[in-house]
């Protein structure tokens, strides 16, 4: 049912380019189909770098609002991570509203697929929270505009190790700006979701001699990965003041909040999880004053980026770890930025890659 009556509330908060976190956002598609039930978001925050790519999340979001905001700041968190990491990408991304478990199908990821390639390669997808490399091979039958797609399909496979690679060598930078050396071995770390990226940082840093705790809110997945790894576990949401050494979001965005950020008692927090702080400027500068040293998220998880990119230039997986591993410069550079500019990091590598997007358009406008 369709009506011509615009709700007076709405019109007040004029909520399309003034509200939510639209900023100066490119194009938002909205992508709606009754047959298989799609209903998904894409966003494209940013092209002057290239084209816009990042992954696609399917979400039991709590409203299409909810959604839309999501997309909103993820796919403007894609142009800053490539544009620091030195891609010539834009910043995209796309979220699906619907329960991966029980509403994914083929039929949806194809239907989806065919909206990703009306866009002509503006926007290119990959995985995200609620995908799998197997999503991407049914997305790779009706669009060449997609990545992350299985090594026997010619493609570079699952991002996540790859991403949890960089945000363990983005840690250990952290650890080496707050304690003088970059070993792990006995920091005390919490793992805040234990899932593709999660499980394989858990194995990296135990590996080096971490004591590792690891909360979920999928408990069968907490029970399984505690009997693998022999980790403690905790439950529910009492994590954030955990007396610990390292803090690494792994889950979904914005757990650095008004809520949670006077609990924290961590020195360190790197992680993988997108958009960690819910206000970057307000909760930047709080960790600062706190002392925490906090690894810009953007930065230290572009592993799965760097690695997807690959599959646009001829895949290597050598080259991709290699350029991944340069994250743990990188993040050493921002701490050194940081204290010398008196900035938060989270300020010192926005600058930095805000002034890579202007110099293109400089150039590109001469
Ligand atoms: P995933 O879906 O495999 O795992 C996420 C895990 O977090 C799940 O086990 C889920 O149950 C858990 N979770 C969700 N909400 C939680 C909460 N409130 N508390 C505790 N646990 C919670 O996703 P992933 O691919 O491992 O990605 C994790 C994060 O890293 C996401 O924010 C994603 O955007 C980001 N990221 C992933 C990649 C990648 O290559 N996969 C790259 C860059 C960034």
């Amino acid at each position: 049912m369709t009506s011509n009556i615009i709700n007076n509330d709405l019109i007040k908060k004029d909520p399309v380019f003034g509200q939510l976190s639209f900023d100066g956002h490119e194009q938002i598609v909205f992508c709606n189909d009754e047959d298989t039930g799609l209903k998904a978001i894409i966003g494209i925050h940013n092209t002057v770098l290239g084209p816009a790519l990042g992954g696609t999340r399917m979400w039991t979001y709590q409203s299409e609002w909810h959604a839309l905001n999501d997309v909103l700041r993820l796919s403007r968190g894609m142009t800053y991570k490539s544009a620091i990491t030195g891609l010539n990408l834009g910043g995209g991304k796309a979220v699906i509203i619907g329960d991966a478990k029980t509403q994914k199908n083929d039929a949806l990821m194809r239907k989806f697929g065919e909206f990703v390639n009306s866009m002509s390669g503006r926007y290119i997808t990959a995985e995200d929270v609620g995908m799998e490399t197997r999503d991407m091979d049914i997305i790779r039958e009706v669009t060449p505009h997609v990545t992350g797609i299985s090594e026997s399909n010619g493609g570079s496979g699952n991002p996540s190790p790859v991403t949890a690679f960089g945000v363990y060598m983005g840690m250990k930078a952290a650890v080496k700006h707050k304690f003088g050396s970059d070993s792990l071995d006995g920091k005390k770390i919490l793992v805040q979701g234990v899932g593709h990226v999660g499980e394989t940082l858990v194995k990296l840093v135990s590996d080096e001699g971490a004591q590792v705790i690891i909360n979920d809110i999928n408990e069968n997945r907490l029970e399984e990965l505690s009997k693998k790894y022999n980790m403690n576990v905790i439950l529910g949401n009492d994590i954030y003041n955990l007396d610990l050494d390292i803090y690494a979001p792994c889950a979904l965005g914005a757990s650095i909040n008004d809520d949670t950020i006077h609990q924290l008692n961590t020195k360190v927090i790197a992680g993988a999880a997108n958009n960690q702080l819910a206000d970057e400027v307000k909760h930047g500068r709080i960790l600062k004053e706190k002392g925490i040293a906090y690894a810009p998220d953007f930065l230290i998880n572009a592993g799965g980026i760097i690695n997807v990119y690959g599959e646009l230039e001829g895949y290597s997986k050598e080259e991709s770890l290699k350029k991944t591993e340069n994250i743990y410069n990188t993040t050493l550079e921002i701490f050194k930025l940081s204290e010398k500019e008196n900035i938060t990091t989270h300020r010192a590598a926005f600058n930095i890659a805000q002034k890579r997007i202007d110099n293109r358009k400089k150039e590109k406008n001469s």
